[in-house]
């Protein structure tokens, strides 16, 4: 099997797995919504696997290896945050994830319109989708970002703590970078956190007032307390979230109320 197989193949057995979890109700209460979503859930995670892997080939550019035996807990040898380099990540991370955060919260959209019975013709080019879509990759690349610099930074000064040369430091940086089971929390949570914008963006635009949290107990015990909590449509809950995900992997819900 070549790349592409072997990623198509992946991607298949994660919407397989997906669908068998628990997720509130709500979620399958709409095939067609459901099946989107798990859908581009599955080429988030690819592109986000893709992405990572990539950053693991390129990292090694972004040390100075000339520091490297020396570096002590002060310094790092790893390109300076301001530095050009993890501008250009960015832009990389970013192209890489926004078409699937966008078709996440049109899906979400779509999940209201079919819902609450109300079509407004949500798709791609809604300025509401595009606009929440931008704000959420926006937030991820940035948080991404800082993490993959921090991993990498963590993985040099182990190798210097452990004496290691430059090819078993090379080797250690591609292991904490090229993460799949990373990949895949990033593309479960943030395909919740899409749907959700995209169902919370529905409500304003057909003017809800107010929202109400709806927590799936068994899979989700964190946000149990939350459970039938009602606030704003604007408003956060009380935990400090506008909507799921409250963790990684919630898969809770909020019906919007008029
Ligand atoms: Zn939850």
């Amino acid at each position: 099997m070549d790349r592409h197989a072997l990623l198509e193949a992946r991607a298949e057995l994660a919407q397989g797995i997906r669908a068998s979890e628990d997720w509130h109700p709500s979620y399958k209460s709409q095939e067609t919504t459901f099946r989107a979503l798990l859908r581009y859930e599955a080429q988030l995670d690819t592109q986000t696997a893709e992405y990572l892997a990539g950053l693991a080939l390129r990292a090694p550019e972004y040390v100075d290896w000339a520091q490297v035996p020396t570096v002590h807990a002060a310094a790092t040898p790893l390109a300076n945050k301001a530095d050009e380099v993890w501008g250009n990540e960015m832009i990389d991370m970013t192209k890489a994830v926004i078409d699937a955060i966008t078709m996440l919260t049109v899906t979400g959209g779509q999940f209201g319109e079919l819902t609450y019975n109300m079509a407004i013709g949500t798709s791609s080019l809604s300025d509401w989708v595009l606009e929440s879509a931008r704000t959420q990759t926006a937030k991820l690349v940035t948080q991404v970002t800082d993490t993959n610099r921090k991993l990498i930074s963590e993985a040099i000064k182990q190798s210097v703590a452990r004496g290691e040369d430059k090819t078993a430091t090379m080797a250690r940086i591609s292991e904490v970078i090229n993460n799949p089971v990373r990949a895949e929390m990033i593309a479960h949570t943030e395909s919740v956190n899409a749907y959700q914008g995209g169902l919370l963006g529905f409500g304003r635009e057909t003017g809800a007032t107010k929202k109400t949290y709806e927590a799936l107990a068994g899979a989700c015990p964190i946000c149990a307390p939350l459970d039938g909590e009602t606030v704003g449509i604007d408003e956060t809950f009380s935990n400090g979230v506008d909507r799921p995900p409250s963790h990684p992997r919630c898969r809770c819900n909020t019906y919007i109320v008029y």
